[in-house]
C-alpha cells in the first residue's frame, strides 16, 4: 500500500528516536512492498526558534493531508518559561486541535525479561497486558466557566466539568470495538457515585455494551482504579475514562513497564489522519548522546501501521521484533543496558520477519 507519514521529529531526543522508528518502517516497507513516504517538519523548540510559533499554519495543514504523523517530543530548557507566551507545548496542542483527535491510547505490556525494572513486584506483573483510553477534547480541561472571582471578599476559583453525550459515546464505541480484538473485556472508569457527568458517562456505558455482546463492561471509580492500577494490574484488558482521570491513570499505568522509554502513544480522530508518539519527552539531560530508548517510539511506529494503515500483522512483526531485541539484549541504559540507540534500533530491524 501507498502512505504518507509526516515525521515530526521535535526537540531533544525527538530526532534521535523518531530516526529509529523511521528505519523499522522503511524496513516493514521494503519485507512488504508497501510504498511509505516521509516529509519532515518542525514542531516545538525548534519551530519557535525557526519561526516564532511551536507550529505553523502551514505544517498543520500537510499533517492534515497526510496518512499519519509520527512525532518525537518538544521541549528543553532553552523554552521552558510557564511565563512565555510561545511555548514549546502548543505545538502539540494545536496538533491534537487541528487532527480533531479525541482518544489517546496507551497499550501497557511489561516485557518479561524487563519485569524487574519496574518499582512494582514482579508477582504482580505477570500477565500484565492493557490499554488505557483517555478522553481528549472534554471534562474539566475545557468546561467553561472557569476563573476566578470574589465571593463575600475571600477569593475564588473554579473549573467546570462538562461532558457531551456524543463525546462518551464516541471514545466507549471505540474502547469495545478495541477489546473485540483483545481480551474483550472493557472497565469503563469513573466517579459516578460524586458526579453528574460520571452519571451520564455510565449510563452511555450500559448502552454502548448492548451493541457488544461479546465484550464484558465493568464500571470501577476512578479511586478503586487507581489502586487495582497497582495491586492487580493483570486484571484489567481496556480501561476508558474522561479526560482528567486518564491524565493520572495513564501515568500511573505507565510505572508498570519500567522505563518511560519503553511506551507508545496513539491519538485518534474520527477521520483523518493520526498521531503516534512516545509516551516520554525530550529528555536533555541524554540528548544527542546517542543512548536515548528508541522502543517507545519504535512502538508507536507499530500502533501507526495498526490504526492508520490497517496493518495489523506488520504491526505485530514489529511488536514482535521488539520482544526478541529485549530478549536477546538490545537494551539501552534507562533498562539496564548498555547499547546504543542504533545497536537497539538495528537489533530490532533485524528481528522484523513475517510468518
Ligand atoms: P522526559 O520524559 O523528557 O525525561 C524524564 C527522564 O526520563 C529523564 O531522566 C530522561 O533522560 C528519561 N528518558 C525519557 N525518555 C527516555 C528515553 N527514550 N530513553 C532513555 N531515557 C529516557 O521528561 P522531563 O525531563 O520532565 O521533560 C523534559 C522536556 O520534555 C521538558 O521540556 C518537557 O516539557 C518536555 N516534555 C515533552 C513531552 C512531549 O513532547 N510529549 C512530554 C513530557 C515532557
Amino acid at each position: 500500500m501507498k502512505a504518507a507519514i509526516i515525521l515530526l521529529p521535535g526537540d531533544g531526543i525527538g530526532p534521535e528516536v523518531t530516526g529509529a522508528a523511521r528505519s523499522v518502517l522503511d524496513r516493514v516497507a521494503q519485507m512488504r512492498g508497501h510504498e511509505f513516504s516521509f516529509t519532515t517538519h518542525r514542531i516545538g523548540g525548534c519551530s519557535i526558534d525557526a519561526s516564532g510559533v511551536a507550529l505553523t499554519k502551514e505544517v498543520l495543514e500537510s499533517c492534515a493531508r497526510a496518512d499519519a504523523v509520527l512525532l518525537g517530543a518538544v521541549g528543553g530548557p532553552k523554552w521552558d518559561n510557564p511565563g512565555a507566551a510561545v511555548r514549546p507545548e502548543q505545538g502539540l496542542l494545536a496538533l491534537r486541535k487541528g487532527l480533531g483527535l479525541y482518544a489517546n491510547l496507551r497499550p501497557v505490556r511489561p516485557h518479561a525479561r524487563l519485569l524487574d525494572a519496574s518499582p512494582i513486584k514482579p508477582d504482580h506483573l505477570k500477565g500484565v497486558d492493557l490499554l488505557v483510553l483517555r478522553e481528549l477534547t472534554g471534562g474539566l480541561y475545557f468546561g467553561m466557566p472557569r476563573g476566578r472571582d470574589e465571593v463575600d471578599g475571600r477569593l475564588r476559583a473554579f473549573d467546570t466539568m462538562e461532558y457531551y453525550e456524543y463525546e462518551i459515546r464516541r471514545i466507549l464505541v471505540l474502547a469495545f470495538r478495541l477489546a473485540g480484538g483483545r481480551r474483550k473485556k472493557v472497565t469503563s472508569v469513573d466517579k459516578a457515585n460524586i458526579l453528574e457527568t460520571s452519571r451520564l458517562w455510565r449510563a452511555t456505558a450500559a448502552d454502548v455494551a448492548r451493541d457488544f455482546p461479546g465484550v464484558t463492561l465493568e464500571n470501577m471509580l476512578v479511586d478503586t482504579a487507581a489502586m487495582r492500577l497497582i495491586a492487580q494490574p493483570a486484571g484489567f484488558d481496556v480501561l476508558v475514562t474522561e479526560n482528567m482521570f486518564g491524565d493520572i491513570l495513564t501515568d500511573e499505568a505507565s510505572v508498570l513497564a519500567g522505563s518511560m522509554g519503553l511506551l507508545p502513544s496513539a491519538s485518534i480522530g474520527e477521520s483523518g489522519p493520526g498521531l503516534y508518539e512516545p509516551i516520554h519527552g525530550s529528555a536533555p539531560d541524554i540528548a544527542g548522546k546517542g543512548i536515548a530508548n528508541p522502543v517507545g517510539a519504535i512502538l508507536s511506529a507499530a500502533l501507526l501501521l495498526r490504526h492508520s494503515l490497517g496493518l495489523e500483522a506488520e504491526a505485530q512483526a514489529v511488536e514482535r521484533a521488539v520482544d526478541r531485541a529485549i530478549a536477546d539484549g538490545f537494551r539501552t541504559a534507562d533498562i539496564r543496558g548498555s547499547g546504543s540507540t542504533e545497536a537497539v534500533t538495528g537489533g530490532v530491524v533485524e528481528r522484523i520477519t513475517f510468518i
